[in-house]
């Protein structure tokens, strides 16, 4: 199956809003072994619109249509997949009940306008909604089919998977092509995407004789680089074992060249990797930061639960914070000692097991004669103290999120060191 996306809407064109939703239908595609080879955008113009869905239809097997289904006049999606079909717009009924509905639950008169959600080009199945008042629509073309859903993520992406992907998979093993696709995402934190892509460069020759297994690099800017592992396999249980297979081999390859730096997998982030570890070992976390003015403790109580282990922070940005709240000593503040008396400051005064301190310069000035993305992270385990000193690359905002992540990456070295798993 190729299938072919169609975001609908000038604001798109126009730049005022970005197309997350076919990045998010390109992404959920891929991850079921479906071929999706083109996107379009268009804008609110029925005639442009039509020629769009001929274009896709001329070279797609099935088009994912979003947008335009709302009950304004520039809501003209369902038309022109009329016009296609070369079918009237009949009103359905039923529907036309359920939108009332909707509207009587919240109190509200039914506009006339929304009875237009209500019409569906002869011979398309209705999607139902469950978020929003549009419903969404299965319209078949001969062999080819066109799937329209509203442009709002929220109700995209719940038609997607309980309407979409079912029938597309359903018209893949009417095919005859039942492979299931699987994939990984390593995240690494520490290394370059031409480091690890050197240190990889055997196993992607490798696995270019048996493709079945594919490996790929996905940038993800301050978050680090991730490795995507996909295989294909004849059902699940094959796709799920060739992908445990891989991930055993790229792990090692990259543990003996690069060290640990895999932090995480698929959507985890590296305060989830934190978060994990401390409730592991049931130990607690307070955070002493300068350079950084609060970004950790931030993406720390990012995680579900943080309560249970994260006891708070102290943005000790002024120097005599640091001297009279933490107990720094006299002397320069962008230094190890500094970064060592933080930590071990901020958890005493806030009675965790373990203290996190970042100090450091964010420039564009240097301080203590120090350049711009000196960095020095504090760590305080009970009564051992250590530091790491960062050399970061970058303007203000990206030297302040990198030190975040880098000291949080720091922290989740020591806790696995001072308590293996
Ligand atoms: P509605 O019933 O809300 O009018 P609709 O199906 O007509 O839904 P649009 O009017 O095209 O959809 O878009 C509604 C809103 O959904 C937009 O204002 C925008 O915020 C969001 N949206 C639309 N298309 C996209 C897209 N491709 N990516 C991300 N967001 C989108
Ligand atoms: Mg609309």
């Amino acid at each position: 199956m190729r299938v072919e996306i169609v975001a609908v809407g000038t604001e798109l064109l126009l730049g005022q809003i970005a197309d997350t939703n076919s990045q998010w239908l390109g992404e959920q595609l891929a991850a079921s072994g479906l071929t999706s080879q083109y996107h379009q955008h268009v804008g609110d113009n029925h005639q442009r619109i039509v020629a769009t869905f001929r274009t896709a239809l001329a070279r797609s097997d099935a088009l994912i249509v979003c947008g335009g289904l709302g009950p304004t006049q520039d809501d003209i999606t369902r038309a022109a997949i009329a016009e296609v079909m070369n079918v009237p717009l009949d009103r359905d009924e039923d529907l036309v009940e359920v939108i009332r509905a909707m509207f009587q639950s919240r109190g509200r008169a039914m506009p006339d306008n929304n009875l237009l959600q209500a019409d569906v080009p002869r011979g398309a199945a209705v999607i139902a909604q469950r978020r929003g008042t549009a419903p969404g629509l299965i319209c078949p073309l001969g062999q080819k089919v066109i799937y329209a859903v509203p442009g709002v993520p929220y109700e995209m992406t719940e038609m997607f998977e309980r309407a979409i992907l079912p029938d597309l998979l359903d018209r893949e093993r009417a095919d005859g092509r039942t492979s299931v696709i699987r994939s990984r995402v390593l995240r690494t934190w520490g290394a370059s995407e031409s480091g690890l892509a050197e240190v990889l460069n055997d196993r992607f020759a490798e696995l270019e004789v048996d493709s079945r297994v594919t490996i790929a690099f996905l940038a993800s800017g301050i978050e680090g680089i991730k490795v995507r592992l996909t295989a294909r396999g004849d059902d699940s249980a094959h796709a799920d074992q060739l992908l445990a297979d891989e991930e055993v081999v790229v792990r090692r390859i990259i543990g003996d060249s690069l060290g640990d730096i895999i932090f995480a997998t698929d959507d985890d982030t590296m305060e989830d990797a934190i978060a994990q570890r401390l409730v592991a070992r049931g130990l607690t976390l307070a955070v002493a930061e300068s350079v950084t003015g609060g970004l950790t403790a931030s993406r720390l109580v990012n995680v579900v639960g943080a309560s249970n282990w994260f006891r708070g922070g102290v943005v000790s940005y002024a120097t005599e914070v640091k001297h009279n709240l933490l107990g720094v000593a006299d002397g320069p503040v962008v230094c190890a000692e500094t970064a060592e008396q933080m930590a071990r400051g901020v958890r005493e005064l806030l009675g965790s097991d373990v203290g996190l301190s970042i100090t450091g310069v964010a420039g564009p000035e240097e301080q203590d004669g120090q350049r711009p993305g000196t960095v020095f992270v504090g760590i305080a385990v009970g009564d051992r103290v250590e530091h790491v000193a960062l050399h970061l690359p970058g303007d203000r905002p990206r030297i302040r999120a990198y030190s975040s992540i880098s000291a949080l990456d720091a922290l989740r070295r020591v806790l696995d060191q001072n308590t293996p798993q």
